[in-house]
């Protein structure tokens, strides 16, 4: 524990709400307790969600995200930030300007389509995001279908994570970790800046609770690196953090439960 009353790193996650409490901003808020940072919120968007799926999201003005940004930012500061579903090119171009100013490092998840196949983003946003998001990040933490979105990369194989991550990198982020958890075999994920070449390994727990998988390795990221760790050695406590949640993820609802915060 810290001693009483010393403040723990900040950070700041920008992302959707999940009103069934499995991803998004509450995976988020979850994890960085659990991991012992102080956790703050940009809402962009709120869905109406259970464990069966997406069944409505309302996005929020641009002018409301700029100005809980900015509530947070000039008050409380920021050691981290993360931005999971942003929706709209609108709201995508709005996040990208107001991150593009701290000096922070900057998490992006470029959430597309929930596991259930419903739209987080709209296919007009996906240019914003290549275009002014990737460009503005730190690390990227694209799923398998989110590199064939943003680069029309289809990674069959181990052998195509690196091909892959180069072609995020293109873009601008400074790191991309390529999450191969769909690969059939082990579960391996690729992280690279282009020199430095890391491949995460970890046994394939056969748990179909996965609901906030993506919400939380990025949130784990973006709280490794507010306590200062190096890119790598957050990716590689963040992997270990989600593995554990979803070894422990449970049954909620009729459909796919959530991992597990609390292991
Ligand atoms: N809902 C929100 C608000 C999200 O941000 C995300 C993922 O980023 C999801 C749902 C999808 O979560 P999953 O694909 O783990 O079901």
């Amino acid at each position: 524990m810290r001693p009483a009353g010393q403040a723990p790193p900040r950070v700041l996650t920008v992302a959707g709400s999940d009103s069934g409490g499995g991803a998004g901003i509450q995976a988020d808020l979850k994890t960085m307790l659990a991991l012992g940072v102080h956790g703050m919120s940009v809402i962009t968007a709120v869905t109406a969600q259970n464990s069966l799926g997406v069944q409505g999201a309302w996005e929020l003005p641009v002018e409301a995200v700029r100005a809980q940004y900015r509530s947070v930012v000039d008050d409380i500061g920021v050691q981290a930030v993360k931005t999971g579903m942003l929706a709209s090119a609108e709201l995508v171009e709005a996040v990208a300007e107001l991150i593009s100013t701290t000096d922070a490092p900057v998490v992006v998840d470029p959430v597309g389509v929930s596991k259930h196949g419903d739209p987080l983003l709209a296919a007009s946003a996906l240019d914003s995001v290549r275009t002014r998001l990737l460009p503005v990040a730190t690390v990227a933490t694209p799923n398998l279908d989110e590199v064939v979105q943003l680069t029309g990369f289809e990674v069959a194989s181990e052998a195509d994570l690196r091909p892959a991550a180069e072609a995020v990198l293109a873009y601008g982020p400074r790191w991309v970790l390529i999450k191969g958890g769909h690969l059939p075999g082990e579960a391996v994920d690729l992280l690279t800046d282009g020199d430095q070449e890391f491949r995460l390994r970890a046994p394939r727990h056969d748990n179909r609770h996965t609901h906030g998988t993506g919400c939380t390795l990025a949130s784990a990221v973006a709280s490794g690196l507010a306590k200062g760790l190096p890119v790598p050695e957050a990716v590689t406590a963040a992997k270990e953090y989600v593995t554990g949640a979803i070894a422990h993820g449970f049954a909620l609802g009729a459909g796919i439960g959530p991992v597990d915060h609390g292991w």
